[in-house]
């Protein structure tokens, strides 16, 4: 665990060898709050978290989440039951906290014909859930925290890794704090965006925010702690990577007289060396209804596309 300056604290984990997972807890004069809670595995790290920071189990009133991925609500259960915090998250994906079997088959295969059900994949996206706890508050963009002392959080809409996700400022140290907001760029696996518009609005909105808000720092759930140029420099790099994604999906388009989704999902995976897995193919899926919009390609039959 690293602790900060002041009323932000983090616990770690790591999802695997390269991919962190920091999930932080913010702590005012009257109340303390998570935001996100990390996979159920980590239970252990965030009572120690809260034992360090000084907050007892009647000072955590909220957890209030970036977005509703399984590796940010996986602790919600095992939290609520020992402390008896409310659970606040964006109400988009409110299905997805309270029904599990909802969760994995809208995450991991809104294509069922070519993601097959396995064990496999089961257990990856439902080992890191402890158990369902419906939203007990649905909140958006304003929604305001006041912790006390100053301690203050609010929240900014970020959309595109999700369709729907939140980053929050926390106003007496000037840090934004986000989940997936800017999504991993250099993993083995593709982090996948839903929206593509959503997600290129985002990083531009972010940079804005850190300019007009004066961030000192920003804390993510999967890199480390960056002062505003470092922030600048990944915004840039995140950028250049929907513009790969994208080009290298309209070559792929360009150089067959027809291809179809699973045709671009494995062409893009095997171009720029990614594994093959769902989250690939929903990011694809995303960059086709992008192009589609945008007037690039068109649908010939379902799920069939050429250059217009
Ligand atoms: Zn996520």
């Amino acid at each position: 665990m690293t602790e900060f300056e002041g009323p932000i604290f983090r616990a770690t984990t790591h999802l695997s060898e390269t991919i962190p997972l920091h999930v932080h807890l913010v702590k005012g004069t009257h109340y303390a709050v998570w935001i996100d809670s990390g996979v159920k595995a980590m239970l252990p790290e965030l009572m120690a978290t809260m034992d360090r920071a000084g907050v007892g189990p009647g000072d955590l009133r909220f957890i209030l989440h970036t977005h509703s991925h399984h590796d940010h609500i996986g602790c919600n259960a095992q939290l609520q039951d020992r402390t008896g915090c409310l659970i606040a998250a964006p109400g988009h994906y409110a299905a997805w906290h309270a029904d599990f079997e909802r969760h994995y088959q809208e995450f991991a295969r809104p294509f069922p014909r070519l993601v097959p059900d396995t064990p496999e994949l089961r257990a990856e996206v439902l080992d890191p859930l402890d158990a369902p706890r419906p939203l007990d508050l649905a909140i958006d963009e304003g929604a305001q925290f006041n912790l006390g002392g100053g301690v203050n959080l609010r929240a900014y809409s970020l959309p595109g890794h999700m369709l729907a996700e939140l980053g929050w400022f926390e106003e007496s140290t000037r840090t934004l704090i986000l989940g997936d907001a800017v999504t991993g760029l250099d993993w083995p696996i593709f982090h996948s965006h839903l929206s593509v518009a959503g997600y290129r609005d985002s990083l531009a909105r972010i940079r804005r925010l850190v300019r007009e808000l004066g961030v000192t720092r920003v804390l993510f759930a999967h890199f480390p702690p960056m002062a505003p140029d470092e922030v600048d420099g990944l915004l840039a790099r995140a950028a250049a990577y929907i513009d790969e994604v994208e080009s290298t999906l309209i070559r792929l388009i360009a150089g067959a007289p027809q291809v179809t989704l699973e045709d671009l999902w494995t062409g893009l995976c095997a171009r720029l060396e990614r594994q093959r897995e769902f989250r690939a193919l929903n990011m694809v899926a995303a960059h086709v209804q992008d192009l589609l919009a945008r007037g690039v390609i068109c649908e010939v039959e379902t799920q069939v596309y050429e250059l217009r």
